[in-house]
């Protein structure tokens, strides 16, 4: 291991040691530099006392910073949260009120976000070494920059890491060419011709790529269904050391020309025979035969991918979710990234930001789920280095630029200690998904469900590609809707796809739709049961590539590619229709569910729905 590498993993045992000390010095720093702004003022006078802090500032959710980030935005000074200028603002997946959130960010941000990803290879070294010797095929996407009104830019957290010098001055770097996606093609902002261009460069150094990897696993899943439908184009590339046509953005066609230098039928065949087998499974391992392990987060609600990513490699290479972070700040990274997918834990950086937690339930039991709107009192919170194992918290967290308790949304679990700073799996989005009469089925119950009622498929030979959900009010009483895009083996021609839609087994979606009923908590099934106040659960099938549809329908909304994750529920009229003008199949649970013993103990909901 060289020494930078060495140096990596020492700088995280002294962070890691001394979580609490470095805990307390972010806070101390933060208040120190911005106890004259405006939003500080307001709660603290003046005091930089940590304790005034903690009793006086209130938990908050993006409406109340709201207003402060939109008078920055129309160009009021940053001294409103911050002492540094503010240079730029990173837009986030989340919306709130309808509106995408802006993240205030200042210049130091980025040494930060890329000190934390400069500790990604160091720690993969440890288990793979030579993890930094051949080629990473990894995909990165950049969206096109907007500005505020005052002409601050906008972007997402990877769109500004990509376009920062720093990483320039790398990807230009012809000594370090280790990433097979050329520089052009990754800025360019047309997301098809980028992906297009990305993916024929990794076919072209197919025998020197050693690790593939994408920000999250969904993007990995599209790459593969690009490669289905063009892996003839691709061929045909090689083969004539033409670039289609059909790539018209200027950059990415000089950079593909380079590649494309000269005709190569020999590797254009060895692609062809790979891809035209019928059954696509392991296809990952045949195409990059040299590939050790795959990137991608699997976490949250991307686990719901790692059924069809073992497919495709055949569960033959590891599947590594390193980063935990967001638009607000990067929180932690996993050190047993060759661990089971289902013991991924991330070790929170304690120089990052300054972190709290909102507790939520004991050794291994969530007790409650604290709404968008609901007050959190200030003492409520534990620091970093209280938290205890086994309990669930919702992430809180202070930075620099001007988030001061800002209520990430994300629910955790401490699943264990590096040194003093702990390590937590990451369980769900705060909010609750669906409602229809007081039961409240968050993202993690109906992760949880589908899993149970998806395994009824693989005798079937089938698989669940994606999904979401949809709380149906407008039938009496209401009821749950899932869309589900069935993947069936062996066969990626749509005709054949839609044949076999139309042949699915009745009673093998009914049990499917009990399933998930069945696995929903408590309350859910005394509605259904008790209180006849929710109807029986239905499962409309959709046609092959209506969730590629639905991405890019949010796209075109303003969402990024490389933030991207299929919503576990849809609220959007527009994405409704789109989903529902492609059900091919639908499906009810022919009886009601069991009655069972509570698993999620919330007093006043079970008091409530009895009632
Ligand atoms: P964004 O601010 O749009 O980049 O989204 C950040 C959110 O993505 C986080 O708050 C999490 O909810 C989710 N996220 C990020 N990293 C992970 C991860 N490793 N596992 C699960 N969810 C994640």
């Amino acid at each position: 291991m060289d020494g930078k590498n060495k140096e990596a993993l020492k700088e995280i045992e002294r962070l890691t040691a001394r979580a609490d000390e470095v805990q307390e010095n972010i806070l101390k720093e933060i208040l120190t530099q911005n106890s004259a702004t405006e939003y500080l003022i307001k709660y603290m006078k003046g005091s930089k006392n940590m304790l005034e802090f903690k009793q006086s500032v209130p938990v908050i959710t993006y409406k109340a910073i709201r207003p402060y980030i939109q008078r920055i935005a129309n160009g009021e000074d940053s001294s409103l949260i911050t002492s540094h200028p503010i240079t730029e603002m990173i837009m986030s997946s989340g919306t709130s009120e309808g509106k995408p959130k802006l993240m205030p960010s200042i210049e130091e941000d980025l040494d930060r976000n890329m000190f934390f990803v400069s500790l990604i290879t160091p720690i993969m070294n440890q288990y793979v070494p030579g993890v930094d010797e051949g080629k990473h095929m990894y995909f990165f996407f950049v969206k096109k920059e907007i500005s505020t009104p005052c002409g601050l830019p906008v972007r997402t957290a990877s769109s500004r890491l990509l376009q920062s010098k720093h990483f320039k001055r790398q990807a230009q770097d012809p000594s370090n060419d280790n990433n097979t996606s050329p520089f052009q093609a990754i800025l360019c902002s047309d997301i098809s011709q980028s992906l297009y261009c990305q993916i024929l460069a990794g076919l072209i150094h197919r025998h020197q790529v050693q690790r593939l990897g994408a920000a999250f696993a969904s993007i990995l899943l599209q790459v593969i269904s690009v490669l289905e439908r063009n892996w003839v184009r691709f061929c045909n590339d090689i083969r004539t050391g033409q670039l289609d046509l059909m790539i018209t953005d200027l950059e990415c066609r000089s950079c593909m020309s380079t590649l494309l230098s000269s005709p190569d039928p020999c590797l254009a065949n060895e692609i062809e025979n790979i891809c035209s087998r019928a059954s696509w499974k392991g296809i990952l391992c045949q195409l990059w035969p040299r590939a050790n392990f795959i990137e991608a987060v699997i976490t949250g609600s991307m686990a719901q991918y790692i059924p069809a990513l073992e497919y495709y490699s055949d569960e033959k290479l590891p599947l590594v979710s390193n980063i935990y972070a967001s638009s607000e700040c990067f929180f932690g990274v996993n050190l047993k990234p060759l661990c089971d997918p289902s013991d991924v834990a991330y070790t929170l950086l304690p120089n990052m930001g300054y972190f709290e937690f909102i507790p939520l339930g004991e050794d291994g039991t969530m007790l409650m789920n604290v709404g968008e709107e609901d007050d959190v009192p200030n003492d409520k919170l534990v620091d970093l280095v209280q938290v205890r194992l086994g309990c669930y918290y919702e992430l809180v967290v202070t930075t620099f630029a001007g988030l001061y308790r800002y209520r990430v949304g994300d629910v955790l679990q401490v699943i264990g200690f590096h040194n003093c700073a702990p390590q937590f799996r990451y369980i769900c989005r705060r909010n609750v998904i669906l409602s229809l009469d007081g039961e409240k089925t968050n993202e993690e119950d109906l992760q949880k469900s589908i899993n149970v009622a998806k395994k009824l498929l693989e005798p079937y030979n089938v698989l669940l590609g994606d999904y979401t959900s949809y709380a149906d009010a407008s039938t009496m009483p209401g009821h749950y809707v899932l869309y589900w895009e069935i993947l069936f083996h062996g066969s990626s021609k749509a005709d054949d796809q839609l044949a076999n839609i139309a042949a699915l087994d009745e009673k093998m979606l009914q049990e499917c739709c009990i399933a998930v009923e069945e696995e929903l908590d408590y309350i859910y099934r005394i509605c259904r049961t008790h209180n006849k106040s929710v109807g029986p659960l239905e499962i409309r099938v959709v046609e092959p590539g209506t969730f590629e549809e639905l991405m890019d329908f949010f796209i075109d909304q303003g969402a990024s590619i490389n933030q991207y994750k299929t919503p576990r529920c849809i609220k959007s009229e527009g994405a409704l229709k789109l989903l529902n003008s492609h059900v091919k199949a639908s499906f009810f649970s022919p009886r009601d569910p069991k009655a069972a013993t509570p698993t999620i103990v919330d007093s006043t909901n079970v008091y409530n729905v009895i009632m």
